[in-house]
């Protein structure tokens, strides 16, 4: 039996910015994601936000009234079991943001889209993030219809229908539609209820060679302190399969950039992992679902400042190949959104910088050959990924990246 106190998924909170999904994520764990100094000064996330909760049932309350998150049953007071523990990831919803949000988004086994009731439906980053959605092929999907508490009923059901109409036709067409005040703690139950159909734990295969999509690095060192003392590097990020153990050898591609003849050339880099952090406990295995800090043999100046980010980590030698050329199967759509101009697509052009987000890495690639359905870029840094990996491509439109479609990775 798993244990219920280990996340098992990854749920993302996508939407417009300040439709509340850092303040939704606080009221579902009681932790506020953004933390670093900068987003507290300008109240916006940056970067992405982990945070983990269990949920609980209440064996005596019926329906939504049953779901929880704390041990307690709000409705009549009883000791709720604990059934399932799940991880948040709260990606920024600036329309600056979208390399952070798509990079986040490789991390999410399911995802909430919070719309506020008291906007009009859509706003520009409702819709770029539901596409992204679309695009990454993230089918559990859960709209939280949030800020309940400032609009009449009758507003509230009027947007209710401008969110039915807006995703008909899209992934999320079917996805429940659950009204909350995340501020006021209104209709949780229900939420936690719908995410617990909805993002259901996938089949996991213990015997799979571990994948982690590297999302942070830190060098966890004060400054100033004993070199004796010095702790090696931390990555952070979550398995999208497999698992790792303390003491494990450990891979992580493209590695390090060095110099060769004035040419840059990129080196994966192995090291130990000395100790493995889930969330804030410490483990000595762990699985996919939830944010991992692997504290490494790695000299802390590799991996500070999220130096690592966007790198894959594995067994030695087991990892999928790297890419400083990628050849791709091209879907574009056919307008730019999450803009008000929402202009034509136009089709890719030669020597076209793209931005491109593969699993956490987002890189730029010049395009070499464009024909019609096929595309080659040439990479400005190399990115590790699978055959048929999924890569988001945004192109610059009025000066800004904009997602504008989908490839697939061919060779
Ligand atoms: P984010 O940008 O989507 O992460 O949005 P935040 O969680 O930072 O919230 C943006 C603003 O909306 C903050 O001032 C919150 O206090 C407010 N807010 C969030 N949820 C609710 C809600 O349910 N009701 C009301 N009235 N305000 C809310
Ligand atoms: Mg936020």
């Amino acid at each position: 039996m798993r244990d219920v106190y280990v996340p098992g998924v990854n749920i993302g909170l996508v939407g417009h910015v300040d439709h509340g999904k850092t303040t939704l994520v606080s009221s579902l764990t009681g932790v506020w994601t953004d933390r670093h100094s900068e987003e507290i000064k300008r109240g916006i996330s940056i970067r992405l936000g982990y945070a983990d909760t269990t949920f609980y049932r209440c064996a005596g309350c019926e329906g939504s009234d049953a779901y929880t998150s704390g041990p307690e049953c709000p409705e009549c007071g009883a000791k709720a079991e604990a059934f399932r523990t799940v991880s948040f990831v709260d990606a920024p919803g600036h329309e600056t943001l979208m390399a952070t949000m798509l990079s986040g988004s490789a991390l999410m086994d399911g995802a909430m889209l919070v719309i506020a009731a008291n906007e009009a439906c859509p706003q520009p980053q409702t819709k770029e993030h539901l596409m992204a959605l679309e695009l990454i092929g993230i089918q559990n999907i859960v709209i939280v219809q949030n800020k309940i508490d400032v609009v009449t009923q009758a507003e509230a059901l009027k947007h209710y229908q401008q969110i039915k109409d807006f995703v008909r036709g899209t992934i999320a067409e079917n996805a429940p539609i659950i009204p909350v005040s995340a501020q006021k703690g209104i209709n949780i139950g229900a939420l936690i209820m719908a995410l617990d159909e909805t993002i259901p734990e996938p089949e996991r295969n213990p015997e799979d060679e571990p994948i982690m999509l590297v999302a942070r690095s830190f060098d966890i060192n004060k400054p100033g302190c004993n070199w004796r003392e010095v702790k090696g590097g931390v990555v952070g990020g979550s398995l999208t399969r497999g698992l790792f153990k303390e003491g494990d050898d450990m891979e992580i591609r493209p590695g390090r950039s060095v110099q060769v003849e004035n040419r840059t050339k990129w080196e994966p880099i192995t090291t130990k992992i000395t100790s493995i952090n889930a969330g804030s406990n410490k483990v000595i295995e762990a699985t996919p679902g939830g944010l991992l800090g692997i504290a490494t043999k790695l000299d802390p100046a590799l991996t500070k400042s999220d130096a690592l980010a966007g790198q894959v980590a594995g067994h030695v030698g087991k990892l999928p190949p790297v890419w400083d050329r990628m050849k791709f199967e091209v879907t574009l759509m056919d307008r730019v959104v999450g803009s008000d101009s929402e202009q034509l697509i136009e089709p890719l052009k030669h020597k076209e910088p793209l931005m491109l987000s593969v699993g956490t890495a987002v890189t730029v690639g010049v395009v070499v050959n464009a024909k019609k359905n096929v595309v080659e870029v040439l990479l400005k840094r190399p990115v590790c990924a699978e055959i048929g990996a999924r890569i988001a491509i945004s192109r610059q439109v009025g000066g800004r990246w904009r997602l504008i479609g989908m490839g697939v990775l061919t060779e």
